[in-house]
């Protein structure tokens, strides 16, 4: 084979696990070479709220909260016990300290805990989480590499002007580790450079990677090992119809050019073994008339049903268990349409936490957003029996009257209480009284896939025919069967398993 540019580590993808593991091997003396396929850097982790789930780290310490590894085992162990391996679990766990010291210490981001409540009520649970975020950064700090940053949601997907004088979040992370990554003066990072295949030498070890850009194709030597983190598969129309029964590819939160599952076709090639690849980051979401549909939470008010009129759910949930309550409804055969209903005692817009907020006459127009002044009149709107959304309806404003949600228990758990910063469970159950009401159309939407490559504790990838791994090959993030199995334990699990095993890859290449 004959090579354009060889480097010790070439990365596939630009996420957060990507430039992660793109930092270690820097930090290793290393040379790097990191391939976006798109025109920006950041994937979906440039979207997120960039809460990375590491137990026991020293921010969370330095912040005053009691947390260990093992109180973040015993956790991660009870929520997603033996449906992955417990010793790639161990290896997550305990390297998150690490690598939040590695971060802060040595690559210099610096480091904050905000609270975020883990997921289940479970031994181990913190209520105030254990997330850490980098701390914002101006424009002014980031320079022109603010242009190579893919932007949030809003403007990304609805060209919806955003101001970006103070990066936050995953924007935050982004702008952080590129910035880091060019001051170490052994990265190189190429935009529109799409990895297509793998290369194999004789013995099957992955030695490099074919890369399709504008000038043509270009053959990266990978000497120590090639880091596939290009993401997963939400966009892909066959893989979400063929192995996750989903009726849109649409959607997902990932933008339309991301998610493409390219990194899957490549394990294929390469006779990788795959898992949980009829699993997502499941999430309610809000669907707008472009097709696109939003990550939607924080539901201040009102119930969700499904095309029955029926309650099915706590609307409070973290929101991969409401998603997958959406999708048990989905399998039970009850539709794939469900509606928030509420009333006009928050205006005009949706009482809920959705980037962007939908514009109701837009969404009226398109048959997505309906007004009533009575349920009954509601129901006949949407489609649902009128009898079944009445009884429903009544049924939940007697909850609310006493306090109790019967049927759900919604706001006994502090997660739901969380984002509507509410005291007890009293208030988290607000009655549909009021005089005009709205049902707006919701589905089964994802934060990206997490079923794929299945890696060791030291992120090298596993070979189906069970006779060990695939020499030189490792992955992470969501290009990886998620080391939480079905489950999300907590807020930044996505992102903090794909930035630790990245980390340990690289640690494990340079060994
Ligand atoms: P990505 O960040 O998607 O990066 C993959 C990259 O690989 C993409 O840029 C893609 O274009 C590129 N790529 C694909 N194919 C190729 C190829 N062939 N060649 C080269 N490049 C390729 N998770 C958390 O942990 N904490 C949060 O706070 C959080 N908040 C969220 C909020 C929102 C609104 C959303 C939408 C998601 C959130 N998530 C959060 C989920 C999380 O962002 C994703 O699951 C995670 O970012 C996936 O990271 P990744 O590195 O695997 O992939």
């Amino acid at each position: 084979m004959t090579w354009n540019s060889s480097f010790d580590v070439v990365v596939v993808g630009s996420g957060g696990a990507a430039l992660a593991g793109a930092l270690a091997a820097v930090a290793r003396g290393l040379t790097v070479c990191v391939v976006e396929k798109t025109d920006r850097f950041g994937g979906t982790s440039a979207y997120s709220g960039g809460s990375v789930w590491l137990p026991g780290n020293h921010v969370l310490e330095r912040d005053g909260v009691d947390d260990s590894v093992e109180a973040g085992l015993t956790y991660f162990r009870e929520t997603v016990g033996d449906r992955t391996d417990p010793t790639v679990q161990r290896a997550f766990l305990e390297t998150g300290p690490v690598v939040a010291e590695f971060l802060e210490n040595e690559v210099g981001i610096p480091l904050e805990h905000r609270p975020f409540p883990d997921y289940f009520a479970a031994p181990g649970r913190k209520d105030h989480g254990r997330s850490i975020f980098a701390k914002p950064i101006t424009a002014g700090e980031v320079g022109p590499r603010i242009d190579d940053i893919r932007p949030m949601v809003p403007a990304d997907q609805f060209g919806i002007e955003m101001d970006r004088r103070v990066l936050d979040g995953g924007q935050a992370w982004i702008a952080r580790m590129l910035l880091s990554l060019d001051a170490s003066g052994r990265a190189e990072l190429h935009l529109e450079s799409a990895a297509e295949s793998l290369v194999s030498d004789g013995s099957g070890r992955v030695t490099g990677v074919v890369v399709r850009t504008a000038e043509g194709e270009r053959r990266l030597h990978a000497r120590g090992g090639v880091l596939l983190a290009a993401g997963g598969f939400e966009r892909n129309t066959g893989l979400r119809q063929d192995l996750q029964q989903m009726p849109s590819a649409d959607w997902t939160s990932s933008h339309p050019s991301t998610g493409s599952g390219d990194a899957i076709a490549m394990l294929r090639d390469v006779g990788a073994k795959l898992d949980l690849l009829d699993q997502a980051w499941w999430c309610p979401a809000t669907l707008f008339p472009n097709g696109h549909a939003v990550f939607t939470l924080g539901l201040r008010a009102g119930i969700v049903v499904d095309e029955t009129g029926s309650r099915f759910a706590n609307e409070l949930l973290p929101y991969d268990q409401m998603g997958r309550a959406l999708r048990e409804r989905m399998r039970a055969g009850k539709g794939d349409g469900f509606w928030y209903i509420f009333d006009d005692r928050f205006g005009d817009d949706l009482p809920a936490i959705c980037a962007p907020l939908p514009d109701r006459d837009a969404m009226t127009e398109a048959g997505l957003w309906h007004s009533a002044s009575s349920i009954g009149d509601l129901a006949a709107a949407i489609g649902v029996d009128a009898e079944t959304l009445v009884e429903t309806v009544d049924r939940f404003n007697r909850f609310a009257a006493n306090g109790i949600d019967d049927d759900f228990r919604r706001g006994e758990d502090p997660y739901g209480r969380f984002f509507l910063g509410a005291q007890t469970a009293a208030q988290c159950l607000v009655a549909l009284d009021g005089s005009r009401f709205h049902a707006v159309r919701m589905v089964l939407g994802d934060l990206g896939t997490k079923g794929g490559a299945v890696i060791t504790g030291d992120g090298a990838v596993l070979r189906s025919d069970g006779n060990g791994v695939v020499a030189g090959l490792y992955a992470a993030g969501n290009s990886t069967a998620s080391i939480s199995g079905e489950v999300y334990p907590g807020p930044g699990t996505p992102l903090g398993s794909g930035m630790v095993m990245a980390y340990r890859a690289v640690a494990d290449m340079a060994s």
